[in-house]
């Protein structure tokens, strides 16, 4: 977690007050008394402010009942001047060195019977927090949370849609950097400079993986030199300003690729992709979205090498809910919007994926990704 600037563009107060009313039905909906919401997206998704997580405890105290409290360390409170507390209606609550935070939580909870604590909320914080806490039972807030955060709004849409035209535009420039004879990680430096020239706070994650390295779907930049005829793997991304993050990946291929069945494999995955994108529409599972993809990869015989789930949801963080995956019998619904990423691993040899970010209409899809899915021959 890291802190932000102080002037980032945060949603209105009308929007944050509808959201933090939808936190307080949702726990009550839970039997929960009060969530308690660390600094990292939770927050800012609330409060307009993602704050950042330290030794000294911050949390945002929403009880079911009555008014959020900001409970803050004194010496960062100024990092939250711009939250329209009063409009939320938020009390702030300062404490300095040497006073006891969770007891000023515990005092402003009574005796709960049962608090939620944001998934990534420091152990350091929630083993005091039982402790002041006395009997309350402690949950996860993410399942809670993540109702909210899974539909997105018109504005979380738009966020969306412009960090997906910004990734778009860095995509539309890998030939300039992108030749033989060059370091993965330079041509991943040159693709860093260019996500935020382009529209980005910064750079989340930069793969380019040639040759063998694209078999590895997780692999970040080596010192490997890129040849001619290597297929390229780049998966790129990162925030915008508002917070919201892209995340796109194109396969590329640096000349006529060298393995003669490179043609062959990467169409039975552009069919994959496009097959499971087409059939991305309200009340369709999840779980449908990746067999969707993953039934044209098995039946045309590289099922065993596709070896990571369709996609994953996008929003303030890069991975959270809803994911694409068997076993997630969740009905998609309009405002929903995640990755569809099917891929090919040949181990030691090379792979391909492709990469959009797609939002769940009220009567279909909308891809936040327009570049070409085709394998992308470089002149080289
Ligand atoms: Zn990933
Ligand atoms: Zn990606
Ligand atoms: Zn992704």
């Amino acid at each position: 977690m890291s802190r932000r600037s102080l002037h980032t563009p945060a949603p209105d107060a009308a929007a944050l007050r509808a959201r933090l009313d939808r936190a307080r039905g949702a726990a009550a909906k839970a039997d929960t008394d009060a969530l308690l919401i660390a600094p990292g997206s939770d927050l800012r998704y609330l409060i307009g402010q993602a704050g950042g997580s330290f030794e000294r405890l911050t949390t945002l105290v929403v009880p079911a009942e009555g008014a959020p409290a900001l409970v803050v360390p004194k010496l960062e409170a100024p990092g939250y001047a711009d939250i329209p507390a009063d409009e939320l209606g938020i009390d702030i609550l300062t404490w300095v060195d040497g006073d006891d935070p969770y007891r000023l939580v515990a005092g402003r909870l009574g005796k709960p019977g049962r608090v939620a604590v944001s998934d990534f909320t420091p152990a350091l914080h929630v083993l005091a927090l039982r402790g002041a806490l006395g009997a309350a039972e402690q949950i996860l807030a993410g399942p809670i949370v993540r109702e909210l955060r899974m539909r997105k709004d018109a504005a979380e849409i738009d966020a969306l849609r412009k960090a997906g035209a910004a990734i778009d535009r860095v995509h539309a420039r890998v030939g300039e950097w992108l030749r033989p004879g060059r370091t993965e990680a330079e041509v991943g430096a040159d693709i860093a400079a260019a996500i935020v020239e382009e529209g980005h706070d910064r750079a989340d994650f930069v793969i380019v993986g040639s040759g063998p390295n694209g078999a590895s779907p997780h692999h970040d930049v080596s010192e490997r030199v890129i040849e001619r005829g290597d297929v390229v793997v780049v998966d790129i991304g990162g925030p915008i300003p508002e917070g919201y993050n892209s995340d796109s990946t194109r396969t590329y291929a640096v000349g006529e690729p060298r393995d003669a069945d490179v043609a062959e494999t990467f169409a039975v995955l552009l069919a994959a992709q496009r097959a499971a994108v087409a059939a991305v529409r309200p009340g369709v599972t999840a779980e449908s979205i990746d067999a969707a993809a993953r039934d044209i990869i098995t039946d045309a015989g590289f099922g065993e090498y596709f070896i990571h789930r369709t996609g994953h949801g996008i929003g303030l963080d890069v991975h959270e809910e809803p994911y694409i995956i068997k076993g997630n019998d969740l009905p998609l619904e309009p405002g929903m919007a995640f990755s569809v990423e099917p891929g090919i691993y040949q181990a030691g040899r090379w792979g391909a994926r492709i990469e959009d970010i797609v939002v769940v209409t009220e009567t279909g899809v909308e891809s936040f990704n327009g570049r070409p899915h085709e394998l992308v021959v470089l002149d080289a």
